[in-house]
């Protein structure tokens, strides 16, 4: 081949991977009016390739020499119908090209479909990691050239369809960065007007922490000299320039000419059309500037711009820290949680690092703890050194500082929105679970976080009260608070746990979330007052002394059952006793003081992937209580002192604690063998006799029959024997 043609390289093609390719059908052709956000996409792009760069830069400032301008170019071409977004960033070599526009498949892909079906919104698409494709949404063509410093500059190129192609490119404009052309779809040149194109920057981009530039067309009229016409357009745009820089930090007002000042011997007026470059956006961050001076819907907006939502964040917490170490930062409450908020243990963090205003790191692990991984926002450090790697974070006492910091004005934002009821309602439906894991992980913030939660209790209605208002209703001779751990609302309301502690007049605080029984595990008191369960031995409820007698009296009188029933019931309890907490029910199983409570052995259960050698020693220890006031108790008791031997009794005893375990909030072991204990109770119920009828109308003998507990097991030890 001969030399020169050797550079004019034939473009290659490439398939993009199938569900990219989907993906794109899907988005030229779905109908869908908020097609500008392919704007703030592409910007948002850039500012990601900035930062990389800048990042890189500190710790090689030689990656600059490149070209040192960090910004972002806009290009409007009306003639060619084309848009253009520049920006000097990291660039992409050609395998970047290849991999990161469309052959390497991204989860974000099916997970943004899958969402769009769903009824999610396009707009949604920077939060799947797949941004750059909203491109196609106004463009049917789409052409990339990018230089990276690694790498020749080379031009990627799709007019979707199922494929790309990859071409060697010169552009001696490109330096270093990325050039992105849009070839606008016909009924899409309302994107090259000037106001659209400020319009979108300022609605989703104005926080880019990088100048952002509209390449304008303006008119002016002068007035010059035949002569000078040329020299003073010249001096006139040095001036510009000038006065550009001058000004990084103030808003950009409209050009404003002061003619005035200049040469007053001019002869004649001329038109002229020249194009210059005007800053769409204040470059100045806006953690920078004066909380006084920043709206509500400005933190919105940069909340909207730092976190791809789509919603307005529920709360704002703006700061600066000065003394001995300085920072400033930035914190939001969302208003939703994510998805996937408890996915992975490890979930990362939504905090940006800065340093002196320039990026260092999203997701720095240390800047704060797991329980707290839903608070979006940025952190700007005076302190820290620029070239501050993972690695020495991790022992750095400044980090350290800022990290403590960081809680507690978390910890101070949530008590404000804790004021505004209706706001709090709203967080605590989304965050509750975080204030919880933190009251488990953060012993020294415990007391605050304690303030946070918020139950539903006996005496609390249709609306959730904080421990604070419990203690404020508490009677005069009451130590405890008392609650109760369950898997619902209804379910523990109606528990014959409550029951007593309520005719009592005293207040059972309800928490039904699995994760309350960790929290309240660590929490173990409020404002100096132990939190005891109601469910758990050791409940004492304040007595006057006639109660004390009665129950002394109650106890002598119940001993001879209390054995009886503890010999039947075997290692299946621990103790049966005479219980303080009931009214209306017989019996009722509770559990000690320091095992799980039969919620928390349910919750244990259904964690499919624990291991079971655990659930032995930890399953909760069970103690039987009954109810020395209640008719059964009472007619079991007489019965048992005429005959310790009665057959019967084996068997009632038996229905009572299953029933109990139920009531409790039990599972059966064998729900079976309860059941068929339940139907000899129905048909004694009907005067059937046994040995006549047995369901489904066969004649059974007793043989079949579910033998009486302790029956069962000598039957089986006989069968061994065999
Ligand atoms: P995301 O930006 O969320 O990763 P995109 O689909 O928007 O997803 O972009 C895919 C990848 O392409 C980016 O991760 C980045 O590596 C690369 N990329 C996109 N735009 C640029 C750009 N302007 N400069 C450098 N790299 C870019």
């Amino acid at each position: 081949m001969p030399e020169e043609t050797m550079s004019v390289e034939e473009p290659e093609t490439f398939l993009f991977q199938a569900e990219i390719a989907q993906l794109m059908t899907l988005i030229i052709n779905t109908f869908y009016s908020n097609k500008e956000i392919f704007l703030r996409e592409l910007i948002s792009n850039s500012s990601d390739a900035l930062d990389k760069i800048r990042y890189e830069s500190l710790t090689d400032p030689s990656k600059l020499d490149s070209g040192k301008e960090l910004y972002i170019k806009i290009v409007p071409n009306q003639d060619e119908r084309t848009l253009t977004i520049i920006d000097t960033g990291i660039g992409m070599t050609k395998a970047d090209l290849i991999n990161n526009l469309g052959t390497i498949a991204k989860s974000g892909t099916r997970a943004f479909m899958e969402a769009l079906q769903a009824g999610a919104d396009i707009s949604m698409i920077g939060q799947f990691g797949v941004g750059f494709y909203s491109a196609y949404l106004v463009a049917d063509r789409v052409v990339v050239t990018s230089k990276h410093n690694d790498d020749d500059c080379y031009t990627w190129e799709s007019a979707a369809g199922g494929s790309f192609t990859i071409k060697k490119s010169v552009d001696p404009e490109l330096t270093r960065g990325t050039k992105i052309v849009l070839f606008l779809k016909e009924d899409q040149s309302d994107y090259l007007a000037e106001k659209k194109i400020k319009e979108i920057v300022k609605k989703h981009s104005q926080f880019i922490g990088y100048p952002i530039k509209l390449v304008v067309q303006k008119e002016r009229e002068k007035e010059v000299s035949d002569d000078e016409a040329e020299d003073e357009k010249k001096e006139d745009e040095e001036e510009k320039k000038e006065e550009e820089k001058k000004d990084d930090e103030e808003p950009k007002v409209e050009d404003v000419e002061d003619e005035d000042k200049k040469d007053k011997k001019k002869k004649k007026k001329v038109t002229e059309k020249y194009i210059e470059d005007e800053e769409l956006n204040r470059t100045k961050p806006i953690w920078m500037r004066n909380p006084d001076d920043i709206s509500q819907t400005e933190y919105g907006e940069f909340y909207k711009s730092l976190t791809n939502d789509w919603e307005e964040h529920l709360a704002v917490k703006h700061f600066s820290v000065e003394g001995q170490l300085e920072f400033r930062a930035l914190l939001f409450v969302p208003k939703r949680a994510p998805f996937d908020l408890f996915e992975n243990r490890k979930q990362k963090n939504n905090i940006k690092l800065y340093v002196r205003r320039v990026f260092i790191m999203d997701n720095c692990e240390d800047l704060i703890p797991e329980y707290l991984n839903f608070i979006k926002g940025v952190v700007d450090s005076e302190d820290l050194p620029l070239n501050i790697s993972r690695e020495m974070l991790q022992q750095n006492k400044i980090l350290q500082v800022i990290r403590k910091n960081l809680v507690k004005k978390c910890l101070e934002l949530f008590e404000e929105v804790a004021e505004d009821k209706e706001a709090y309602k709203k967080f605590y439906e989304q965050f509750s679970k975080n204030i919880k894991l933190g009251i488990h992980e953060d012993t020294q913030n415990r007391k605050k976080l304690g303030d946070l939660l918020r139950y539903y209790t006996s005496a609390s209605g249709d609306e959730v009260c904080s421990l604070k208002e419990y203690v404020s209703r508490m009677k005069e001779n009451q130590k405890s608070i008392y609650f109760i751990t369950g898997e619902s609302k209804e379910q523990v309301a109606a528990s014959a746990f409550v029951e007593r502690v309520r005719s009592r007049g005293f207040e059972v605080v309800y928490m039904v979330e699995p994760i309350d029984e960790y929290c309240v595990q660590q929490l173990k008191e409020y404002d100096g007052k132990p939190l005891v369960s109601v469910t758990k031995e050791g409940l004492e409820l304040p007595e006057t002394e006639e109660e004390k007698k009665k129950r002394e009296d109650d106890r002598k009188k119940f001993e001879t059952l209390c054995k009886v029933m503890k010999d039947i019931l075997d290692k299946r309890v621990e103790k049966v006793t005479i219980s303080n907490r009931l009214v209306t029910s017989p019996c009722c199983i509770v559990t000690s003081q320091y095992g799980w409570s039969a919620n928390m052995e349910r919750i244990m259960k259904a964690q499919a992937l624990r291991d079971t050698s655990t659930m032995g020693y930890m399953a909760a220890k069970k103690h039987l209580e009954i109810n020395p006031d209640h008719s059964i108790i009472e007619s079991l008791r007489i019965k048992v002192e005429a005959d310790k031997n009665d057959k019967s009794v084996k068997d009632l005893v038996m229905l009572l604690f299953e029933t109990a375990l139920l009531c409790s909030g039990f599972s059966l072991e064998d729900p079976q063998r309860h059941s068929s204990r339940i139907y000899r109770m129905i048909k004694l119920g009907l005067g059937i006799d046994d040995d006549e009828i047995a369901v489904g109308g066969d004649k059974v003998d007793e043989a079949e029959m579910p033998p009486l507990e302790g029956d069962a097991e000598d039957a089986s030890r006989m069968e061994e024997v065999d």
